[in-house]
């Protein structure tokens, strides 16, 4: 039955069969097909996956032969001498992650791409040594080196600088180097500025990461070094910046034109008696692409009389200058936005965008904040009856934004909205796996990327699945999309955003 007899010894086998297969795959991976975002292996690996290999086989061949042999004395050397190699080399190794990642799945932070506040007036963010944390040195320790982050980074794969996996190495062996407490730049030998803020915080390398190694609160921390150290000079930045705080919009709109806006399609204030407080946010009300959105969810609130209204004043969410790192501004903005919203006795916010959301419902937090928000989407799919299924409806793709699929797990919403009016086709990378449209982390208000264009990209990949519906739902992603096709394919499909898309039938039923 069981080889010696008995159930412990056979799980044992199956286990050590297993390694042994999985350490040749590893090795067929790392040595011959060698993926590019993989990058350098080490020799240390190599040699690590060697003694690997040689204790499961060893053991597997002790199993079948007697001890007092030359054979079976022969094994044992080997599986004992391998033993004796691997132990000290343990905690001098990457391999020190067998040890720390159940440590590091255990401490992280809860939350998905969550920011830990800035602790006390001193904190300005990762600049040296002395600023990581114990918890980044946790996990700067625990990185296996897979890639996995690096294999589904946007910019990565779009010929930047920025790889995920070396910004973790990077923390690492600037820790080797300096020690903890080194007041030595960060950025410099080991890490580089222009590849940090490169990055559009789509929270693909946090998603993907088997240890559960946390990328963004490294990433915006060391912006937050580099900003509010003064380091950081891109004169994009610094526009945005001034923007920010001059108008309260990141385009440097000035109040009066969102107040036309709101005149002009006679939105109702809020007043404390309606069910939603209706967040136009900056593309909303500033963006004509987003004004459109807007108009085409107001019309469906007003059709089934949802009761809705919006703020006399409204400041950017600080979404862009929270994720490049300037939490100053962020707070300023965040904090004027709350106090209205209180003074208004406002409850309950509806967005058209998920940055907006993501912001108020998880940013706002460490600010005494607690507003319930939804996206337009999750209204939207209360309100739609069951799929027809009609074969003559358009076929439609769906781009999931980062910050509602991965950020959020909305991604059942937007699709059951899409069916009412269209037949579903999916993206090679679609839900919680999606390709960011490279508008996020701020990025969309820095000018033109360095290399191939992330929008480009991925309107490609959404465009190659053949629907003649391109739909989405937020308004920078609608931007990135209808930016990327003006250059593309001859005959693109429409793009719309589910409020556009859904509102003929809607506005006609009943
Ligand atoms: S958050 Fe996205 S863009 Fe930034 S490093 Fe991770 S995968 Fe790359
Ligand atoms: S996915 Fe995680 S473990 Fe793998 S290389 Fe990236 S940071 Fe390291």
């Amino acid at each position: 039955m069981f080889p010696r007899g008995n159930l412990y010894s056979t799980l044992l086998a199956g286990i050590a069969v297993a390694v042994a297969v999985a350490i040749l795959g590893l090795a067929i991976r790392r040595f011959l097909v060698q993926p590019k975002w993989l990058g350098a292996v080490s020799r240390e690996s190599g040699l690590i996956g060697l003694l690997i290999f040689l204790l499961m086989i060893t053991y597997l061949a002790g199993l079948g032969i007697t001890e007092d042999s030359v054979l079976g004395k022969t094994t044992w050397w080997a599986h004992t001498v391998a033993l004796l190699v691997f132990g000290p080399l343990l905690p001098r190794s990457k391999h020190l992650h067998l040890v720390l990642s159940p440590l590091t799945v255990l401490l992280r932070h809860p939350g998905f791409g969550k920011i830990p506040p800035l602790v006390g007036d001193d904190d300005f963010g990762l600049d040296s040594g002395k600023d990581l944390t114990r918890l980044i040195a946790l996990q700067a320790y625990s990185c296996v080196e897979c890639g996995r982050c690096t294999e589904h980074c946007p910019p990565f794969n779009t010929g930047k600088l920025l790889n995920p996996k070396e910004v973790v190495l990077g923390v690492r062996t600037y820790l080797n180097d300096n020690g903890p407490a080194s007041t030595e730049p960060l950025i410099g030998r080991h890490l580089s500025a222009e590849a940090l803020f490169q990055c559009t915080t789509c929270g693909a390398c946090e998603a993907e990461c088997p240890v559960g190694i946390q990328h963004l609160p490294i990433l915006v921390g060391l912006r937050r070094g580099q900003v509010n150290t003064g380091k950081w000079g891109n004169e994009y930045g610094a526009r945005l910046f001034l923007n920010l705080e001059r108008f309260g919009n990141p385009m440097g709109f000035g109040q009066s034109e969102r107040q036309k806006y709101i005149d002009r399609i006679s939105l109702p204030y809020y007043d404390g008696t309606q069910e939603y407080c209706l967040w136009l946010g900056c593309m909303g009300a500033y963006d004509l692409r987003g004004q459109r959105i807007v108009e085409d969810l107001v019309s469906i609130l007003r059709h089934f009389a949802i009761s809705f209204g919006v703020l006399r004043k409204e400041r950017c969410t600080g979404d862009a200058a929270r994720r490049l790192g300037n939490d100053y501004l962020f707070a300023e903005l965040a904090q004027a936005n709350i106090e209205h919203l209180v003074e208004v006795g406002v409850s309950k916010l509806l967005s058209i965008c998920p940055h907006c959301v993501q912001t108020i419902s998880e940013d706002w937090q460490e600010l005494g904040a607690r507003f319930e928000i939804v996206h337009h989407s999750q209204l939207l799919a209360k309100l739609v009856s069951h799929s027809s299924g009609s074969q003559s409806l358009p076929t439609a793709v769906f781009h999931d934004p980062c910050y509602l699929g991965r950020y959020r797990n909305v991604d059942e919403e937007p699709r059951r909205v899409i069916r009412q009016e269209a037949r579903l086709v999916e993206a090679p990378a679609s839900r919680r796996s999606s390709n960011c449209c490279g508008a996020g982390g701020g990025l969309v208000f820095l000018g033109e990327e360095p290399g191939r264009r992330m929008n480009v990209e991925r309107a490609r990949e959404l465009v190659s699945t053949g629907a003649s519906l391109l739909v989405t739902a937020c308004p920078f992603c609608q931007t990135m999309f209808q930016d990327a096709l003006l250059t593309g394919s001859a005959s693109p499909p429409a793009i719309v955003d589910i409020a556009q898309l859904i509102r003929p039938t809607l506005v006609s039923k009943r």
